[in-house]
């Protein structure tokens, strides 16, 4: 305790107290109207009772990139108790590090305490707060305004908003380096990448979506600590992987992770898959078509974007398991469960989104079928518009025939008449083979799975 507290003493953390800037309106120029009046309305009834309290985080930098924040972050030196007495409609959340939601209407303010870093030396007295890479393990300590910036990871996500004042207060030059573009580390790069890791996809996702540009001792040690994604948890990697995907600008975002050198920890397949033009271009048409749809406002379903994700991949075993002499529909299913079982794994692809990638496969094989009843029956399958855009996708990218599609797009719009008028014509085989009854199911079906709803 004494030696902790003298080696605090002598490194002057006790008595070191960075200045920070305070930046006007006429410089910020963050239009008071743009700011959420929840967030106004808490920072300034938290300072009514004495507590400073600040917009804090991506919502400040969003403002000064002139952009629409997606939600609001305020930081305050009140305890979440405090807080949480303040504010009728708000709750404690979380267990490490509490955080108070205040509610005001429909819109939910995540309202934290000023953060400490975590301490160093807390470490040398046992406290293993870090793993052996310096990974931080716990982070959750209370501490100044000043410390609160330190802890966190760009100079552009440390600047603190007062909308009462109209101030920003800006403690590492972030009002400077959004004017520039740059991206910063606060501290020392590589020692912040190795407490957290994740910044190293964060630096990506924000360069992609916000124009910005690594600065180049921010960007310099990636390369080399690119593996240490692999002691990330799972769900930590998977978390930053959707914020990517759903982020409007994932396209880009992928590009910039493959120079880095860092989609093995957060995509390891789309090396693979990049090898064949063909995967390349079906990947990136789907990445391109995620990001419109996301700037259009519309809504994307994580299991699409893993089910192109992957697809190639289901391509390859598909083809394989056909090559072994296995029929086409068992083939498709062996190949989505081999897929499945791997690659999901490595994605941390939660179960739920597994059925689906499956129907948006399985669908492709039926597209194929275009006589009989059978073009009817898949025009009420629950999945129909999802398989079917899926097909475009494939058409785009050249993988198939646009042909298929172009008739899928035509046998959806058009009339009963014309339906029928374009069913292919069924080889008397085919459908006395149809038409025969049902034998008993082989064993080895997988295709059992195939459903006809
Ligand atoms: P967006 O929400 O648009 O992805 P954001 O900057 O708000 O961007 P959040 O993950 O919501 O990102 O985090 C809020 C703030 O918390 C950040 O702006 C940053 O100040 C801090 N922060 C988040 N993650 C980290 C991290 N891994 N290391 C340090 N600080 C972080
Ligand atoms: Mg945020």
């Amino acid at each position: 305790m004494i030696r902790r507290f003298l080696g605090k003493v002598f490194s002057g953390k006790l008595f070191k107290s960075g200045q920070p800037k305070i930046i006007p309106f006429k410089t910020h120029r963050i239009a008071s109207d743009h700011v959420s009046r929840c967030a106004l309305k808490t920072c300034e009834t938290l300072q009514q009772q004495g507590h400073p309290a600040y917009v804090v985080g991506g919502a400040v930098r969003d403002l000064l990139l002139g952009g629409i924040p997606k939600d609001y972050d305020v930081a305050t030196s009140a305890t979440p108790e405090q807080v949480r007495a303040i504010f009728r409609r708000s709750r404690i959340i979380g267990r490490r590090f509490r955080l108070v939601h205040v509610m005001c209407g429909a819109e939910t303010i995540e309202v934290s305490t000023f953060r400490g870093t975590a301490d160093a030396d807390a470490v040398e007295d046992g406290d293993h707060s870090t793993d052996e890479h310096g990974r931080i393990l716990r982070d959750n300590v209370f501490g100044s305004m000043e410390e609160d910036a330190r802890r966190r990871d760009f100079t552009v996500n440390a600047m603190f908003y007062d909308p009462v004042r109209g101030e920003v207060i800006d403690y590492h030059g972030g009002v400077a380096d959004i004017k520039a573009k740059k991206l910063r580390m606060i501290g020392d790069p590589a020692q912040r990448y190795r407490e957290d890791p994740i910044r190293m996809l964060r630096a990506v996702r924000f360069a992609a979506a916000r124009g910005l540009e690594i600065e180049t001792r921010t960007r310099k040690p990636i390369k080399e600590l690119a593996g240490l994604l692999l002691n990330v948890p799972k769900a930590r990697l998977f978390d930053e992987m959707m914020k990517l995907l759903l982020s409007g600008h994932v396209a880009e975002g992928v590009r910039r992770l493959r120079k880095e050198g860092l989609h093995h920890g957060v995509l390891p397949l789309l090396d693979v898959i990049f090898e064949q033009p063909l995967g390349e271009r079906f990947v990136m048409l789907a990445l391109e078509n995620t990001d419109q749809r996301i700037n259009e406002g519309k809504t994307v379903s994580p299991g699409f974007l893993f089910a192109s994700l992957l697809w190639h991949e289901v391509l390859a075993a598909w083809k394989a398991a056909e090559a072994r002499g296995v029929h086409m529909m068992p083939a498709l299913f062996q190949a989505m469960d081999q897929v499945l079982q791997v690659q999901a794994e490595k994605l941390a692809i939660p179960r739920r989104y597994g059925a689906d990638m499956k129907d948006i496969w399985a669908l492709q094989a039926r597209f194929t079928n275009r006589a009989g009843r059978r073009p009817w029956q898949l025009l009420v399958h629950p999945r129909f518009r999802a398989g079917f855009d899926f097909l475009q996708l494939r058409c785009a990218s050249r993988e198939i025939d646009p042909e298929l599609g172009a008739w899928w797009e035509k046998f959806q719009d058009t009339d009963e008449a014309t339906r029928a008028e374009m069913l292919v014509k069924d080889s008397p085989a085919a459908s006395k083979k149809r038409r025969r009854p049902r034998r008993k199911k082989k064993p080895a079906a997988a295709a059992t799975e195939i459903s006809d709803a």
